[in-house]
């Protein structure tokens, strides 16, 4: 991950130069998202007392995973004659190339991007992130950002006259995304054992960021 949001938000940015194709779009904003869904893994591993070592930023963030992924999508929408499936694999193949290249760019940290064939591509090997940023306020502004994502959907969808029926409860949820902010960040500063409740909040959220993208395609699929 850099923030789920920023994934979000970077996703968008390239839909005018994505050419208009059902689920296409979609595609790519759900992929942008999808990588940092390895979280669960790491989760269930965490509560399982399991090794999580290895587990983030490695098999989903992966080229050599996306592609394989991408081709599933293809074969499938060969097989049952829907175009818009196949549609739905390229983009998220798009997408989730974007997501682990952003994460090598801006993350500080290295990502396994030839996963299971070569180790870590690390640009950040010699440099040490602040204290106040690595592991405090980098995680309680996920929920900043998933909060930003949410603004930028609500906007473009009252431009285009999209979703209008569903904007009453996204800004629901993007007050929820706001509060979780505040609150994670007081705890990442004061207790050493936030992780377990962040973890829980992170995936809920990005879930519900997820979830939202796909009850918001005509929104996301709206080409400017
Ligand atoms: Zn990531």
């Amino acid at each position: 991950m850099a923030q789920a949001g920023i994934h979000g938000l970077v996703s968008m940015a390239v839909r005018k130069l994505t050419p208009k194709k059902e689920w296409l779009m979609l595609g790519i904003v759900l992929g942008n998202m999808l990588p940092d869904m390895d979280a669960l893994a790491v989760a269930y591993a965490t509560l399982s007392g399991l090794d999580t070592h290895g587990l983030h930023r490695t098999f989903s963030h992966s080229i050599v995973v996306i592609f394989g992924f991408a081709l599933v999508f293809y074969l499938i929408s060969a097989l049952l004659k829907r175009p818009r499936i196949g549609n739905l694999g390229v983009g998220l193949g798009i997408g989730m190339t974007m997501h682990a290249l952003l994460d090598l760019i801006i993350w500080f940290r290295g990502v396994e991007l030839f996963w299971p064939f070569y180790g870590e591509v690390n640009f950040w090997g010699g440099y040490t992130p602040p204290a106040w940023w690595y592991n405090k306020f980098e995680m309680a502004a996920e929920f900043l950002f998933i909060a930003l994502f949410f603004l930028f959907l609500a906007s473009l969808a009252r431009k285009e006259k999209t979703n209008g029926d569903f904007l009453k409860t996204l800004r629901n949820w993007t007050w929820v995304q706001f509060s979780f902010f505040l609150i994670f960040l007081v705890l990442v500063y004061i207790w050493d054992g936030y992780y377990i409740p962040f973890g829980a909040a992170y995936i809920f959220s990005l879930s519900l960021a997820l979830g939202i993208t796909i009850r918001m395609r005509k929104t996301v699929e709206v080409i400017a």
